[in-house]
């Protein structure tokens, strides 16, 4: 199989963009022999993402699974504990509550945001449930107001996974929202909504930073809080759970979680062009809605309710009049070089968690996980290649 950068594709379904300071900053980290996971770059990129997300800190490590890791630890996730997951995501997020011991609950997705249904998740919660991870997939944030009064009522802790959802806000209507405080940007144009950044949405969230991300540093990581408590645990958990006061002392069993220098080299560059990535994945998205949207046979994503979607993938659905297969049509896309990937397997249908909820189904998520392609969504994309994919994929669709 093709890697992400899909070699002899024409056109490759995510391909990162680097036309800022990416190659100046690594090799400056590189030549100043601070290649490991201490240097200017780690601090100076910590320090402008958590000014970006408009959180207290943002914590780098080596990948977006062990941030996940480290989010579970970090506020006590244990064994014989419950996690609401939706079942439609990556399977890292399932498998982040799983390393803790605890179950991951699943829990349905919306049929037009395919986020969890926020409708759905009280009947999933019991005595053992401590918190919901919420995951903005594909980039579009999920419903906070009412995961937000649920959280409330039931006691229970919020993760966000933004893993691909760098840069994406959820537009509030209620100004004394759950855990308020500091979430307020300052460009609060809207008098009646408030523009609030992925990321400060929940107590603790994750982001990936792995080569077909929003933003990019190879593989990389990176967690935000407000909270200094759970900060401070991620700090000693991810640097081997060594005491910042006695070289060589362990209080703790931790992990080598941390991210180098050379990776947060470029990531840092890479955030510095952030509004530029947003920019063009929703100027390309523009483009494959004018092209896509009047066709029988393709639903195209829509941005639902208050929110700013960022289109980590473009991804559409094909409708009931589509009369071929999902994957024959990935099959002939690929002869004309165009690289795809169906969407993810509900977690409800994979080996380690399908016998996990037997008394719930999930016929949402059954049904786009079928049904729904990734078409190419990297930065690199044209207007060009963008109307040639979509010329080739409506007459391929048409086909009874
Ligand atoms: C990519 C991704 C992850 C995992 O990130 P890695 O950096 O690949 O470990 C977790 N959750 C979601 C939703 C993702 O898309």
């Amino acid at each position: 199989m093709q890697g992400i950068y899909g070699g002899k594709m024409k056109y490759s379904v995510a391909k990162p963009v680097f036309h800022g300071n990416e190659r100046k900053y690594l090799l400056d980290a590189f030549d100043s022999t601070w290649i490991s996971s201490i240097g200017k770059y780690i601090d100076k990129f910590e320090n402008e993402f958590a000014k970006y997300c408009d959180t207290k800190y943002a914590l780098t490590c080596s990948n977006g699974t062990t941030a996940l890791h480290l989010a579970m630890l970090a506020i006590g996730i244990n064994s014989g504990d419950e996690v609401i997951v939706p079942t439609f995501t990556y399977i890292a997020t399932a498998n982040a509550v799983s390393y803790c011991g605890a179950k991951p609950i699943f829990v349905d997705c919306r049929h037009d945001t395919w986020n969890i249904d926020e409708n759905l998740i009280e009947k999933a919660i019991t005595k053992r449930t401590k918190a919901i991870i919420v995951v903005h997939i594909y980039g579009h944030p999920c419903e906070m107001e009412i995961i937000w009064r649920i959280a409330k009522k039931h006691n229970l802790i919020i993760i966000e996974d933004a893993a691909e959802a760098h840069g994406a806000i959820y537009y509030s209507e209620n100004k004394s929202r759950y855990n308020a405080k500091r979430r307020i940007l300052s460009s609060n144009i809207n008098k009646n909504k408030v523009p609030i950044k992925v990321g400060s949405l929940g107590n603790i969230a994750i982001f990936s930073l792995f080569g077909n991300k929003i933003i990019t540093s190879g593989e990389g990581g990176i967690i935000t809080t407000n909270d200094d408590k759970i900060a401070e645990k991620i700090k000693l958990l991810k640097d081997q759970g060594m005491s910042k006061e006695r070289r060589y002392w362990f209080p703790i069993i931790g992990y080598n979680y941390r991210m180098t220098n050379l990776q947060a080299a470029i990531a840092l560059a890479q955030l510095e062009n952030i509004d530029w990535h947003l920019n063009r994945r929703r100027t390309n998205a523009e483009i494959y809605n004018n092209y896509l949207k009047h066709s029988e046979f393709i639903n195209c994503p829509i941005e639902v309710n208050n929110v700013k979607h960022v289109y980590w993938m473009y991804s559409i659905i094909l409708t009931d009049n589509c009369r071929l297969e999902r994957d024959n049509i990935i099959n002939k896309l690929k002869k004309y070089g165009i690289e795809t990937r169906p969407f993810f397997y509900p977690m409800n249908q994979l080996p380690p968690y399908y016998k996990n909820n037997n008394s719930n189904n999930y016929p949402i998520a059954d049904k786009i996980s079928s049904r729904g392609i990734n078409l190419p969504s990297g930065n690199n994309l044209e207007k060009s290649d963008i109307e040639e994919i979509c010329k080739i994929l409506l007459q391929i669709v048409k086909i009874k």
